[in-house]
């Protein structure tokens, strides 16, 4: 297909379409929508608990009424910190349908980070396990929320689950009954009002989510993504997965019966939208997982048989660890869409080739909601590449000017689309360095082959400069990568007073290699496939690596910690 979008596509045909239409309505239409078509489907399942389409959504309007009799305003923040649990989708469609905005929040925040961002959002309503009610009894006079809504894992799972897992929370985080306290209110109190009949109506461009981003590398900001950019993101991958599905019977989806293994945090925008949203749209039985282990990751994809997983690299890297991976029954994947950081080529190749699944790579960002790019499903798909704009994308890549550069150079990547966020809250600066004649600046530095498939080549942030070259780390750890001994690697510059910055690799081995593969043989490895120059001068092997709950490698802390080593 040619189009305007795709103007390089005169000669080629990924068989995903340019254009995509989806409905300008209120993001909680997409419940309401699985809801009427599918009432007695299964829309959550958490450790043996069920609710359906119809179940779902009354809770969620019962929320939603509750929000409003506690006083709750069109356009007051809401914010949740909640791991993948039931409480979390009924909250998150409960504000939307009361005509609130969803703050996302990590629940391993710090009572520090909470503050900021409680702060920085002016939330009203905090929605937390009452785990973290005293992180934030700790900061509650510098912050405007007026009520906290709390609630126990224990609480929604059956007998006699919830019992052992009260034990084990009281054991090992010293769970106790929390005080009575006067901001504090039970969450399922809020379930015994009635429901909502009429949600407070939401126009496409008002605002749904606030997204905090850069927390791994500077001071958080507020993206906007408003009730347009989600339903947009939600049937461009919807689109893109449907594309071409008639070229093989066993990958076709469809709605009302896909199975989806919800184990990226809902609370970070690659879970919310491919998790959540994309799995609500779809009519699908999602399966929660708060705190996802590899065996137990395994034992889900073959009880309830999986088709759609989810995840970022390290949690594929996880997996193939597990023992007995090789035996598990995984043929009820369908697809693996794996997101929210590089995929080395080697654990695609390898994941593909032990399980028969299709791992495809998918790159996005907090701004655009977050996907924009990805391998065609059933077209070409080019490994160490992230695929095609998504249909109703717009992708270039431009030099320091904002020109674009030739095919093959490598640039800053810009998107534009009906994804990308309204801007920063509050923070007109950093909107307009970020968005400009409504191009987003990813701050990703890329190139466009061509037949127009793009291939991230790192972090504007993250490039070494040793010695006047330019060094992209994750040409380094590729290379790491396809050592049998390497398990996981990172690679940064750290300060050198001869060459500016030098470059420093952390290394996980595979734990057969421990104490027997060195330095001296990962160098001389990395010296038969990269310039001199690239090379890593410093070595350290961990036991693991620093990584962000969503499971991106933190190279930010890396740099800290292992500058001087
Ligand atoms: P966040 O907004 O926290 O989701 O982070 C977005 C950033 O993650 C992007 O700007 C990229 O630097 C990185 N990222 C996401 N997906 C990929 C990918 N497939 N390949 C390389 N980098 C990625």
């Amino acid at each position: 297909m040619i189009s305007a979008k795709r103007p390089w596509l005169a000669h080629y045909d990924p068989g995903v379409p340019s254009e995509v239409d989806y409905p300008k309505a209120p993001l909680y239409a997409l419940l309401q929508e699985s809801a009427r078509r599918f009432p007695e489907k299964v829309a959550v399942f958490f450790y043996g608990k069920e609710l359906r389409y119809r179940e779902l959504l009354d809770l969620s309007l019962r929320f939603a009424r509750g929000l409003l009799e506690r006083g709750l305003q069109k356009g007051d923040r809401v914010a949740l910190m909640l791991p993948n649990t039931p409480q979390y989708v009924i909250a998150y469609f409960g504000t939307l349908l009361a005509g609130g905005v969803v703050v996302n929040l990590n629940p391993l925040y710090t009572s520090r980070e909470l503050r900021l961002l409680l702060g920085d959002s002016g939330a009203r309503f905090l929605v937390a396990l009452d785990l973290l009610f005293p992180r934030f009894l700790e900061i509650e006079r510098e912050v405007s929320v007026a009520k906290v809504l709390t609630t126990g894992i224990q609480d929604w799972l059956p007998p006699p689950l919830n019992l052992l897992y009260l034990e084990r929370a009281r054991r090992e985080m010293g769970w106790q009954p929390l005080p009575e306290h006067p901001l504090r209110e039970a969450f399922e109190r809020l379930l015994e009002s009635p429901p909502l009949e009429e949600p407070v109506p939401s126009l496409p461009s008002d605002v749904a989510v606030l997204q905090y981003t850069g927390g791994t590398t500077g001071t958080p900001k507020g993206a906007m993504l408003s009730h347009e950019n989600l339903m947009a993101n939600v049937h461009q991958v919807w689109a893109w997965m449907e594309a071409g599905r008639h070229r093989q019977d066993k990958l076709r989806l469809t709605e009302g019966e896909e199975v989806g293994l919800c184990a990226i945090p809902f609370f970070h925008v690659f879970g919310m939208t491919v998790g959540l949203n994309l799995g609500i749209k779809g009519g699908g039985k999602l399966i929660l997982v708060p705190r996802p282990e590899p065996r137990e990751l395994l034992d889900l994809i073959e009880d309830h048989k999986v088709t759609l997983f989810p995840g970022v690299p390290t949690l594929y890297v996880g997996l193939m660890q597990a023992p007995n991976f090789g035996h598990r029954d995984l043929t009820s994947l369908k697809f693996c869409i794996s997101g929210a950081a590089p995929l080395p080529v080697e654990v695609a190749r390898r994941f593909e080739a032990e399980t028969g699944a299709l791992l495809v790579e998918g790159y996005g960002l907090t701004e655009a909601s977050p996907v924009v790019h990805s391998n065609p499903l059933f077209g070409q798909r080019k490994v160490g590449s992230v695929g095609l704009p998504l249909p109703g994308v717009e992708a270039k890549v431009v030099d320091e000017r904002g020109q674009e550069v030739p095919v093959g150079e490598v640039g800053e990547l810009i998107v534009r689309g009906p994804n990308v966020m309204k801007g920063y809250w509050n923070r007109p600066t950093e909107t307009s360095e970020a968005l400009k004649g409504g191009w987003l600046f990813t701050g990703d530095m890329a190139r466009m082959d061509e037949e127009g498939y793009f291939y991230i080549v790192d972090r504007k942030k993250d490039l070494i400069i040793a010695g006047g070259y330019n060094i992209y780390p994750r040409e380094v750890e590729e290379v790491l990568y396809a050592h049998p001994a390497v398990m996981e690697a990172a690679v940064v510059g750290v300060p050198d007073p001869y060459r500016g910055e030098t470059v420093k690799a952390f290394v996980v081995l595979k734990p057969e290699y421990r104490g027997t593969v060195t330095e001296r043989e990962l160098e001389e490895h990395c010296r038969r496939n990269l310039a001199a120059y690239k090379v890593p001068r410093l070595w350290e092997f961990r036991e693991e690596l620093p990584k962000s709950l969503v499971g991106k490698v933190l190279r930010r802390v890396l740099r800290e910690e292992g500058g001087g080593a």
